[in-house]
């Protein structure tokens, strides 16, 4: 069998049955599986190479989804309101696709941290069903922020009918029933721009 593409670098994502080196140059390690000669890997990861033992592994990363970070940015969905906190089950972190999350347990938006002003009442802000743009205050109580011009509600529903609410001005329209709601809504309203 030929040998290789002259890869020694680590870092390289590779797949399950992918050739990865030989057993002249490595002495296959975990993650990896050799026949006739050639070694391959037998997960998805990442290549280990180690120089001075020459050895070769693989460090699965399929086990490994993205954590939350005090100060990531997420987004995700209203799915409830109390008095005052709205509660948000998050779907995505800002830069890190669309990856399912591991530690990610309902979070809440504290009517302290919606936005730079004084907040009367939270139902005026959010409402169930709303897509919403946040960043992480902290991960022990899963609180986040919406207090900043690019954060808050990114997509929002109408109360009355479920019709997607367009933007005017400062205040959001049902096209369908002409109902106007409040959101504290993020600059990017609209756009779909996490
Ligand atoms: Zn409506």
């Amino acid at each position: 069998m030929k040998k290789p593409r002259n890869e020694k670098e680590t870092g390289k994502i590779v797949l399950p049955g992918e050739l990865i080196g030989t057993s002249e140059e490595f002495i296959p390690k975990k993650g990896t599986f050799e026949d006739r000669g050639s070694i391959y890997a037998a997960s998805t990861g990442y290549v280990r190479i180690n120089a001075k033992e020459r050895s070769i592994a693989v460090e699965p990363v399929t086990n490994i989804p993205p954590q939350l970070a005090v100060g990531d940015i997420v987004v995700g969905q209203v799915t409830d309101m109390k008095e005052s906190v709205a509660l948000v089950e998050i779907a995505g972190i800002k830069g890190r696709g669309e990856r399912a999350i591991v530690n990610a347990a309902g979070a809440a938006i504290h009517v302290s941290n919606v936005k730079d002003a004084y907040v009367k009442d939270l139902s005026y802000e959010f409402a169930p069903f709303d897509i919403v743009k946040g960043r992480v205050l902290d991960l022990r109580n899963m609180r986040l922020s919406t207090v900043n011009k690019e954060l808050g509600v990114m997509k929002a529903y109408c109360g009355n009918c479920r019709t997607v609410l367009k933007r005017e001005n400062d205040k959001l329209k049902c096209p369908n029933c002409k109902r106007t709601e409040t959101r504290k809504m993020s600059s990017d309203y609209g756009t779909g721009i996490i």
